[in-house]
């Protein structure tokens, strides 16, 4: 287990091509029914793919280690759990209960261990929407906008990173880098394909434009968390495949067709859901909301009340 964190630990998703890729292309198809300063900002978003990556260092301890799980999620190991629920600490409860009734490896259910991308996600995409709606309602009040469209640029270029990361198959599974448990196909056990595919394959064979025709007219996410979580379903869906390509030489060096069209797809997928969930939260924070709901005030905990 100390080799696989440590495995978690080196391998940064998409690497930063992958994800500079992913935003890049998501900003440079910004439609103009949204706010003309995002599309403007294409370069900021640019950079801001890989930000998350950055915070890996243990020389800012706390931060490392608070936010690596956001990077990830076992699928496998919350099929029991069905439909995920929306809260954070919801899903921590689950997770600590099925570890206590749990006699088998019950730490493979710590939080950490299974990881938390979906709430992450949903809590930056919950972010950028309200900036939109403060956004619109200061444009309303003839107020100025800079500061408010620098939040909202970071928030759009952070989300990048976690949508970009729920599009590679390895950050949904427990095949994260080598198969486990039971191999009847012989698929590599060594831990190596993580970063050979997300890493090395990307930077050496593909560039933004090599996928970039792919995307589509943002459209309305129904269900922004029902749809993510099916989106990360589909590509737990690709982990076989993966390593199927793997075994035919797919990630070694220039590779095969087959991986370019399977890897362009899947930055293809990523670029596409953080259009979408971009123009969502644009569309949402039109819609009004009560400011201060006596009624739905949360129950007070220790730490609330503090
Ligand atoms: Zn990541």
């Amino acid at each position: 287990m100390a080799l696989v964190l440590f495995q978690n630990d080196a391998a940064v998703a998409w690497g930063n091509e992958g994800h500079t890729y992913i935003n890049r292309v998501a900003a440079e198809k910004i439609p103009a029914d949204m706010p003309r300063f995002l599309g403007e900002a294409a370069e900021e978003i640019t950079y801001l793919g890989p930000e998350p990556d950055r915070w890996r260092s243990p020389s800012e301890f706390a931060l490392k280690n608070a936010q690596e799980p956001d990077h990830f999620i076992d699928l496998e190991r919350v099929s029991w759990l069905d439909p995920l629920p929306q809260s954070r600490y919801e899903f921590l409860r689950k997770l600590y209960e099925k570890r206590a009734a749990t006699t088998d490896h019950p730490d493979d259910y710590l939080p950490e261990r299974v990881g938390l991308q979906p709430f992450i996600t949903m809590e930056v995409y919950g972010r950028l929407k309200a900036a939109f709606r403060e956004y619109r309602q200061r444009m309303a009040a003839h107020q100025p906008t800079g500061s408010t469209e620098q939040a909202i640029i970071f928030y759009a270029g952070w989300l990048g990173h976690y949508v970009g990361d729920g599009s590679q198959p390895l950050h949904t599974t427990i095949h994260y880098n080598g198969w486990v448990g039971p191999n009847p196909n012989g698929y590599t056990t060594d831990h190596h394909i993580h970063g050979q595919f997300e890493s090395d394959y990307v930077r050496a064979n593909i560039t933004a434009k090599d996928f970039a025709a792919q995307i589509k007219a943002p459209e309305r996410l129904n269900d922004p968390f029902a749809d993510y979580i099916a989106y990360l379903k589909n590509s737990n869906s690709l982990v076989e495949p993966v390593y199927q390509l793997e075994k035919a030489g797919g990630f070694t060096g220039k590779g095969t067709p087959e991986a370019f069209e399977f890897t362009t797809h899947r930055l293809a997928a990523a670029s596409q859901m953080l259009l979408n969930f971009w123009y969502t939260a644009w569309l949402e924070s039109a819609v009004p909301v009560t400011e201060h709901p006596a009624s739905a005030a949360p129950a007070k905990t220790a730490a609330a009340a503090k």
